[in-house]
């Protein structure tokens, strides 16, 4: 699960990371009434944020051609006029999609000047089998092509989680980052807030970019996160009730939500052929047979070890609302489940839905002559298969 800008910096003060003073709002007025109190505490400049699960705002466009979804203003009317902008309006950026996302909410924060913006990021090195913190001196907006074109200004630093991120650790990592003085202790204490934030939330990623040095008044530095990015694990939001309640089902795809309604993991893809399997490995593995063969999925979609017929109909029903969709690969493996309770499933589904798609269904497993006999012997048409790849194979040349 996602979460916006606002509530990850939340989660991440209560860590004891420093970020800038700010509230979030979804009226023009508000945003007027937060900037008029910042500027009144002697901010000299506010930031207005759209709050939207991409990154790539401040380089983003809106649709109404209104320029940047990050805004730096020296007035209070000037952060009326651009929360008039965002709100209600479609953000495109790099990370949208061409169809962009709908604004519904402006973060209005105090806006430090920023004298270097550094990256942060705490995730799991999978390779390594452990939690990393990721830093960079090239932070800001083009992160992406760091990594890609000087990987060797990445740095690393490998945690072990029996200690956390050990205070040596966290200031050497300061000072490989170039700092010095005061600011190592406070970076010190920022890193291991940020690598807590990971831990007690059960994130899979935590990413601050920018982590900016900034300037204070009387001319001294500090670090502050000025953006910050958190995605929790699914698995781990049963004990987190506080982040539940973050979520925010505007920012994803209605088809992906009916979906766990059922029980169904369905994931939406940019190509034509839908898959309904059971298990995530079996559709992992289908989805890249149907590449091999020169085809391209519509989704991945796992009806689960042991689905019942209500739930094969209503990933159908959710398949078929997918427009693209030219054609269908059923791929089970009956082991808890029985090809023929699946087959009847199909059935019901391809008659309710008048399906008029190419469908294949390849099973095998608990009961599958039954399942095959029960397909052969309805009068729907439906194509069968008895191997993976000739499965595979039928469904691209039918959608062909
Ligand atoms: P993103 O484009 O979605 O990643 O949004 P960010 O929050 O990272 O903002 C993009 C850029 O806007 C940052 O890299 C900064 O250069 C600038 N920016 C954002 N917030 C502030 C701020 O509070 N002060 C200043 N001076 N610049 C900011
Ligand atoms: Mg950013």
């Amino acid at each position: 699960m996602n979460l916006h800008e606002y509530q990850a910096k939340e989660l991440l003060s209560r860590n004891g990371v420093n970020t800038p003073e700010g509230q979030v709002c979804d009226t023009p007025a508000e945003a007027k009434n937060i900037a008029e109190k910042l500027f009144g505490d002697g901010h000299d400049m506010v930031v207005v944020k759209s709050q939207i699960h991409a990154g790539g705002r401040g380089k983003g466009t809106f649709t109404s051609g209104y320029q940047g979804g990050v805004k730096l203003l020296k007035t209070a009317d000037e952060v009326e006029a651009s929360a008039k902008a965002m709100l209600g309006e479609t953000l495109v950026t790099k990370q949208t999609g061409p169809e962009g996302r709908k604004v519904n909410k402006i973060l209005v924060a105090a806006a430090p000047a920023i004298k270097k913006e550094l990256y942060l990021a705490a995730l799991l090195d999978r390779a390594i089998g452990r939690p990393i913190l990721m830093a960079s001196v090239e932070g800001g907006m083009d992160i992406e092509e760091v990594a890609e074109t000087s990987p060797e200004k990445i740095l690393k630093v490998v945690v072990d989680p029996a200690f956390g991120l050990e205070a040596f650790q966290a200031r050497n990592l300061a000072k490989q980052l170039g700092m010095s003085g005061k600011l190592i202790g406070q970076a010190a204490k920022l890193f291991q807030g940020v690598y807590n934030t990971y831990m007690n939330c059960d994130a899979s990623l935590v990413e601050i970019n920018p982590l900016c040095i900034v300037e204070l008044p009387d001319g001294s530095e500090s670090l502050v996160a000025v953006d910050a990015k958190i995605s929790i694990d699914d698995n781990a939001l049963f004990r987190h009730a506080d982040i539940v309640g973050m979520r925010d089902l505007e920012e994803e795809a209605p088809l992906e939500i009916e979906a766990g309604k059922f029980d169904l993991s369905y994931i939406k893809l940019d190509g034509n052929i839908a898959c309904l399997v059971n298990g995530a490995g079996l559709a992992m593995a289908t989805m890249d047979i149907i590449q091999h063969f020169g085809g391209s999925p519509a989704n991945f979609l796992d009806v689960g070890g042991g689905a019942s017929k209500e739930q094969v109909k209503a990933a159908f029903k959710i398949i078929l609302s997918d427009p693209n969709v030219k054609g269908i690969l059923v791929n089970i493996f009956g082991g808890i489940m029985q090809c023929d309770i699946i087959a009847s499933g199909i059935l019901a589904a391809v008659e309710e839905t008048n399906l008029n798609l190419p469908l294949v269904v390849r099973l095998e497993g608990t009961n599958v002559a039954i399942g095959k006999k029960l397909i052969e012997e309805s009068d729907l048409s439906v194509i069968g298969a008895d191997s993976l790849s000739e499965a595979a194979k039928k469904v691209v040349e039918a959608v062909a």
